[in-house]
C-alpha cells in the first residue's frame, strides 16, 4: 500500500520591521505547493503554521478545506491571506505596545507542528511518512536552543524529517544542525525562486528522495551555546546530569540543582 504523507510548514513572519512588507509572492508560491502536494495523495494532510515575535499559530489546515471543490483554489487563498493578515496586525499592535522587535517563536511552532504529528499518526490506520519544513527569515534567537534542540531529537526519535529552506543572504546554522540531525534538506534560496525550489526540493517525500540527487547539507557548525549567556562557545562545562552547557564553572547546575563536588582549584 502507498504510504501517504504528513507535512508541516512553519512560516517565519519576521523581520517585524518588514510586517508591511508584501506577502503576495510567499502566498503565491505556498498556494501552489499546497495544491500540488495535497493533490498527489488523496490522505496527505499539510499544516501551515507562522511564527512571529510573539507567537505561532496555525493559518492553514487541508482537513478543514473541501480539496476536491472546484473553488479551493479560492479557498485556501482567503483562508491564507485573512489568517496572516490576522496574525500580523496582531502583532503589530503588541509591538507599538512593548516597542520591541524580537526573534520569531521558530521553536514554538517546531512544538506545535511535533503534537499535530502525533496527533496524525494516532488516527492513521496505516504508516505514514512525516516531515517538517521550515521557510525560515529571520536571526535564530539563541535562548531557545535548547528547547529547539530538544524538538529536533523529539523529530529524530519519532523520524520525522526537518527540511529549511532559508529566505535570504545569510545562513541559520542552527536550522542548519536542525535538518543536518533530522535527515532533511537545507537549502538558500530567495523568494523568487521559492515555487521552483519548493517543487524541486520539498516536494518528493523522504521514500522518493532516496532516488533523486538531493543538496547536501554541508560545513554544519555543531558548536552549541551556554545557557547563562546564549553565546556560541567552543568549549564549556556540561552537567552530567541534565546535559545543560555553561561557558564558566557554576558550583549548582540552575537547571536540575545538582551540586558538583569536584575542587574548583583544579579545573
Ligand atoms: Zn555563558
Ligand atoms: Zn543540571
Amino acid at each position: 500500500m502507498q504510504e501517504f504523507s504528513l507535512l508541516t510548514v512553519i512560516l517565519d513572519l519576521i523581520p517585524a520591521e518588514k510586517y508591511n512588507e508584501d506577502h503576495t509572492n510567499i502566498i503565491n508560491s505556498l498556494i501552489t505547493f499546497i495544491q500540488a502536494y495535497t493533490g498527489s495523495h488523496s490522505q496527505n494532510v499539510l499544516g501551515l503554521l507562522g511564527a512571529t515575535c510573539d507567537t505561532s499559530k496555525w493559518l492553514f489546515n487541508s482537513r478543514q478545506i473541501d480539496m476536491e471543490s472546484q473553488y479551493r483554489i479560492l479557498q485556501i487563498r482567503d483562508e491564507l491571506t485573512k489568517n496572516i493578515e490576522s496574525l500580523i496586525a496582531d502583532i503589530s499592535e503588541n509591538l507599538m505596545e512593548k516597542d520591541i522587535i524580537g526573534f520569531s517563536r521558530i521553536t514554538s511552532a517546531l512544538c506545535k507542528s511535533l503534537c499535530f504529528h502525533n496527533v496524525e499518526k494516532l488516527k492513521a490506520k496505516e504508516k505514514i511518512q512525516s516531515r517538517i519544513l521550515i521557510l525560515s527569515t529571520s536571526d535564530f534567537d539563541t535562548s531557545q536552543y535548547i528547547d529547539t534542540m530538544n524538538c529536533i531529537f523529539s523529530a529524530q526519535k519519532d523520524n520525522i524529517v526537518i527540511d529549511v529552506c532559508r529566505l535570504g543572504k545569510t545562513d541559520s546554522s542552527f536550522l542548519k544542525q536542525a535538518a543536518s540531525l533530522s535527515g532533511g534538506i537545507y537549502l538558500k534560496c530567495n523568494q523568487e525562486s521559492l515555487l521552483l525550489n519548493l517543487m524541486t526540493h520539498f516536494f518528493p517525500d523522504n521514500l522518493t528522495r532516496t532516488n533523486l540527487i538531493t543538496p547536501v547539507v554541508d560545513n554544519v557548525d555543531f558548536r552549541t551555546t551556554c545557557v547563562c549567556h546564549q553565546k556560541v562557545i567552543d568549549l564549556g562545562y556540561i552537567c552530567s546530569v541534565c546535559l545543560t552547557v555553561y561557558c564558566s564553572f557554576v558550583p549548582i547546575c540552575h537547571n536540575c540543582r545538582t551540586k558538583f563536588s569536584f575542587d574548583k582549584k583544579r579545573l
